[in-house]
């Protein structure tokens, strides 16, 4: 069912990428500066965590392919002299990620085959996910899309046309999401005109944002983000992606605060990984942490299988036992739902956490 892109993207044409930044000039949001700000190199990476550069021994290619990119503050929330931190496993380049893996692809969900026009993936019934840039403030090791070929998409640009009059000829569709990349690495004052222009089509009822730049780099929620985003016709909904409880510190919770100040409702998204967050504790304490902070469970992904993120797999029938367990520790709004995603199928495939009704009555 997975299909695969003919050929892996050279560097520059794929993955999430750097150059799409706006360049902090006069006038910039403080937010963009700490963006253009954000550690680059694996060594000052490791200087900073007062970690031995050893570890970084053979990864060279990865960083070349994906390179490194983590704000300070969320390197801030790394801990010290710790090489398995869980922060720091998910933004480290290693050797690992150069084996190759059955299995495994630059394309693992087919949305080379699911572009409906370039810019926009067009999958499930009433949604459709516009790709609004490549660039994000966080470069995830795990990602599906880091060989995602951006640049024959057309993202990055300011000019979304072809996909507004796709959205605008298509009444079924109910809900546009902005994605990327991560939507929110772009400027307000384009974000602000796409808006706009989703919210003149009339069969539009929600705009949905998936970002992760409220956990990477807080201060990004400011008001001027809230003022197009409140503005709109289309019922704003935030989507963030938290994958371990110490994501979350004071200056997440202000910016989450600030979107439930201005009533958007706020969802999170984990993707499950093996070394970060595959056991209960972890997973128990994010789903706690988030709801004190105005955020309910939405999703935990059973994570994509994409060339270099094979040591990050948690195997299929452990998620299920992890989520079972974890249903039976907390509410039932508390436990996300487990689900992969799978080429052709029209929604993202719920796992059942519980695989047997023995298993209950053990
Ligand atoms: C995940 C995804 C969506 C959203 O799915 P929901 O189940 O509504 O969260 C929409 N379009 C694409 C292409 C997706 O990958
Ligand atoms: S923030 Fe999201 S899109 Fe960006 S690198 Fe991380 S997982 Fe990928």
């Amino acid at each position: 069912m997975i299909s695969r892109t003919p050929s892996l993207q050279p560097t520059p044409a794929s993955g999430p990428r750097s150059s799409d930044l706006a360049l902090p000039s006069e006038g910039a949001a403080p937010w963009q500066r700490s963006l253009a700000q954000a550690v680059r190199s694996t060594g000052e990476l490791l200087d900073l965590l007062g970690l031995d550069p050893q570890m970084l021994e053979g990864a060279a290619p990865a960083q070349r392919d994906f390179p490194l990119r983590v704000p300070h503050s969320f390197v801030r929330r790394m801990r010290g002299g710790d090489p398995k931190d869980p922060l720091l496993l998910q933004v480290l380049p290693t050797s690992q990620e150069l084996d190759a893996n059955p299995g495994y692809s630059a394309d693992p969900l087919g949305e080379s085959d699911a572009t409906a026009v370039p810019g926009l993936l067009h999958k499930y019934r009433g949604r459709a996910l516009l790709m609004v840039t490549g660039a994000c403030a966080i470069h995830c090791r795990y990602c599906f899309r880091r060989h995602f070929p951006y640049a024959d998409h057309n993202s990055g640009g300011d000019t979304w046309d072809q996909a507004l009059s796709y959205i605008a000829a298509d009444s079924t569709l109910t809900e546009i999401i902005l994605s990327g990349g991560d939507p929110l690495s772009v400027s307000d004052r384009k974000l602000a005109r796409l808006a706009s222009a989703l919210a003149s089509i009339p069969h539009l009822r929600r705009l949905r944002i998936h970002t992760r730049l409220p956990i990477a780099l807080p201060e990004r929620v400011d008001d001027n983000l809230l003022q197009w985003l409140t503005a709109s016709r289309l019922q704003p909904v935030v989507v963030i992606h938290t994958n371990h409880p110490r994501e979350i510190d004071r200056d997440v919770r202000l910016a989450i605060a600030r979107l439930r100040d201005a009533s958007i409702p706020v969802l999170n998204q984990t993707v499950l990984l093996a070394g970060i967050n595959d056991d209960v504790p972890t997973l128990r304490e994010l789903s706690e942490t988030l709801f004190e902070a105005g955020v309910h469970p939405y999703y935990l992904h059973l994570m994509d299988r994409v060339d270099g993120a094979a040591h990050f797999e948690v195997d299929e029938s452990f998620a299920q036992d992890l989520v079972w367990q974890l249903m039976s520790e907390l509410p039932g709004y508390l436990v996300p739902k487990l689900v992969r995603e799978v080429a052709g199928t029209p929604a993202k495939l719920p796992i059942p956490p519980l695989r047997s009704l023995d298993r209950v009555l053990e």
